[in-house]
């Protein structure tokens, strides 16, 4: 069994780009997510590629995997760099990261949530 340790967002140290991390996650939701569910608000339901997101949970189950106590889930994870996030209720709010935010997860998310790319 693996434990993943997730912190509130900075307590790693902190890192330049935690401010920025706030207006990403709802950048890639507003960009992925369903319009009529807020996803630049409670986030965005999708995979690709890159991404796999889940917007907050509110159903408080043990058995669910975003609401369990041991081990939930992130609401939001970088395929290739490995980042996680998890917030509560709203993006912002309660933000944890699996690890310090490193310039490749915020070059990566910068492009990955442009209307572009
Ligand atoms: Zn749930």
């Amino acid at each position: 069994m693996s434990i993943k340790v997730m912190v509130p967002s900075g307590a790693f140290g902190k890192s330049p780009f935690d401010s920025e991390l706030d207006s990403l996650m709802r950048a890639v939701g507003a960009k992925f997510g369903d319009p009529g569910s807020w996803p630049d608000k409670y986030g965005a339901t999708f995979e690709n590629d890159e991404i796999v997101a889940h917007e907050f949970c509110w159903c408080e189950q043990d058995d669910c995997p975003f609401c369990r106590e041991e081990n939930p889930e992130p609401n939001f994870r970088l395929k290739q760099t490995g980042l996680e996030v998890r917030w509560y209720k709203y993006i912002g709010r309660g933000m944890e990261t699996n690890r310090q935010i490193t310039e490749e997860d915020v070059t990566l998310l910068r492009y990955l949530s442009s209307p572009g790319s």
